[in-house]
């Protein structure tokens, strides 16, 4: 077996080995190149189940979380999903894979820039991203099939729980930035919000406004 084969291999077995047992999103990830989201120092590491830094003083996600995400997302390729947080563009290229349509925002302008050449190199052409303050979410293109967070509010924001579907998920991470949060999902019904509680996370917080670079 080639090096790069073992790698791969490897990197599929930690991801059953955490919960991750969804082939098709198994699939996603064997697809989508995780270096190729790394600029940075660590591309040696893309492989390893670890967050690592990228710009803005952000972090790309730990690859099970990831996957434990997009596994509670359930999404369908019918579905318009909404990112808010894109970082590295790595958890939206995964869900480019499985949605008919994605659109992610950030706050940073660079991050979102340097995303759009990776989508653009990979011609993942059903991902749309845009610099934002995410926590109004994307009113123009609302309503969403599926919702996801990646970045820590205290609660859901009130405009994201108001752009879901009915019958739509949103995943989440919840709870104050400088402590363990937990993910939960959030499914909409005809009379409102079921929320179940996944596991414990710890992600960087939601910021309101747009990043100094912006
Ligand atoms: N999903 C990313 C990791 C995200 S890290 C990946 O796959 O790499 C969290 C991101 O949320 C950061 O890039 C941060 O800039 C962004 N963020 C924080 N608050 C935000 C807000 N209000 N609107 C949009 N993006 C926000």
């Amino acid at each position: 077996m080639t090096p790069e084969a073992e790698r791969k291999m490897q990197f599929l077995f930690a991801l059953r080995s955490r919960g991750v047992t969804d082939n098709r999103v198994l699939q996603a990830m064997e697809t989508v190149d995780r270096a190729a989201f790394i600029r940075h120092y660590f591309t040696d590491r893309a492989y390893e189940d670890m967050p690592l830094p990228i710009a803005c003083g952000q972090t790309i996600s730990q690859p099970s979380v990831v996957g434990l995400m997009t596994q509670a997302l359930n999404v369908s390729s019918r579905d318009k999903v909404l990112e808010v947080g894109t970082g590295s563009g790595y958890q939206a290229a995964v869900l480019s894979q499985l949605a008919r349509r994605v659109y992610t925002v950030d706050r940073h302008m660079r991050l979102v820039r340097e995303a759009r050449e990776v989508f653009d190199g990979m011609g993942l052409v059903n991902i749309t991203a845009f610099t934002a303050d995410g926590s109004h979410g994307l009113p123009d293109q609302a309503p969403f099939d599926r919702i996801i967070v990646t970045a820590a509010a205290e609660d859901p924001p009130g405009p994201l729980l108001a752009q879901l579907k009915i019958g739509g998920i949103m995943v989440l991470p919840v709870g104050q930035s400088d402590a363990v949060q937990r993910l939960i999902r959030v499914t909409r019904s005809e009379t409102g919000f079921d929320y179940d509680e996944l596991r414990p996370v710890r992600f960087v917080p939601l910021v309101e406004g747009l990043g100094r670079d912006s």
